[in-house]
């Protein structure tokens, strides 16, 4: 009998083929749990694959998905194992104009563009020294004098990082971190007026002027740094008048 000869190939076959083929036919036979999901405006299959847990290779080949960046909307995408719809979040629709930049989004690169009036003025004062370099060093701030006791206030809103006595003379001292990776530092303090981890708003006094650390007189040395890298803080600060 013939046919008995090739019983053990088809067999054989069915073994190795017959995932695949199942597969290809209704998901539903082989997964006995899963959801339907309708695919709203935004969301990726991507997204899907991620909020439910699954790869985006499975859901390709269940729905016989060729092209995963093109899913429309309102199609119905079988998620395998799932037993609730869930809450896919959409990305931003292409036809929506992007948000401007503003500084209160984060700024991914290291070296940022000069804010001018991004800060106020820390302190009403005399400019007694700028940035730059000053005799063999580098004057990594500016200096600002002005009575003791006179009001230091953030020069933008911002998170205290630091309020304590600093590194090598620079006394009392405050640091705040804002939000585009910019820092301001406020040394040679008499008073520090706020602590670590207090959230400050532009303008509020924060310390008041002093001579501690290595200092001549009472003034304040305010500096500008982008990551840990100190800027001119002239480039940021209004003109004066
Ligand atoms: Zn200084």
């Amino acid at each position: 009998m013939p046919q008995k000869k090739f019983l053990p190939q088809i067999l054989l076959a069915l073994v190795l083929f017959g995932p695949l083929l199942s597969c290809q036919s209704l998901p539903k036979e082989r997964h006995y749990t899963g959801v339907y999901h309708s695919v709203r405006p935004g969301q990726t299959l991507y997204r899907i694959a991620k909020t439910y847990d699954v790869s985006v290779v499975t859901l390709m080949r269940l729905n016989n998905i060729s092209d995963a960046s093109q899913i429309q909307v309102g199609r119905k995408i079988w998620i395998p194992g799932a037993r609730t719809i869930r809450q896919v979040p959409a990305t931003a629709l292409k036809k929506e104009t992007p948000a401007p930049k503003r500084f209160s989004r984060p700024v991914e690169e290291a070296s940022l563009p000069p804010l001018k009036g991004y800060l106020i003025w820390p302190l009403k004062g005399t400019l007694t020294s700028t940035f730059g370099s000053r005799g063999n060093g580098h004057h990594d701030g500016i200096d600002i004098g002005a009575k003791r006791g006179a009001s230091v206030v953030a020069a933008a809103e911002g998170r205290v990082v630091f309020s304590d006595w600093g590194p090598k003379g620079y006394g009392l001292m405050v640091i705040i971190k804002h939000p585009n990776h910019l820092t301001t530092v406020y040394a040679h303090n008499s008073k520090n007026w706020v602590k670590k981890n207090e959230t400050v708003k532009q303008g509020q006094r924060i310390a008041s002027v002093g001579t501690t650390g290595r200092s001549s007189g009472p003034h304040l040395h305010f500096e500008v740094r982008n990551h840990t890298h100190p800027k001119n803080p002239l480039k940021f600060l209004p003109a004066r008048r």
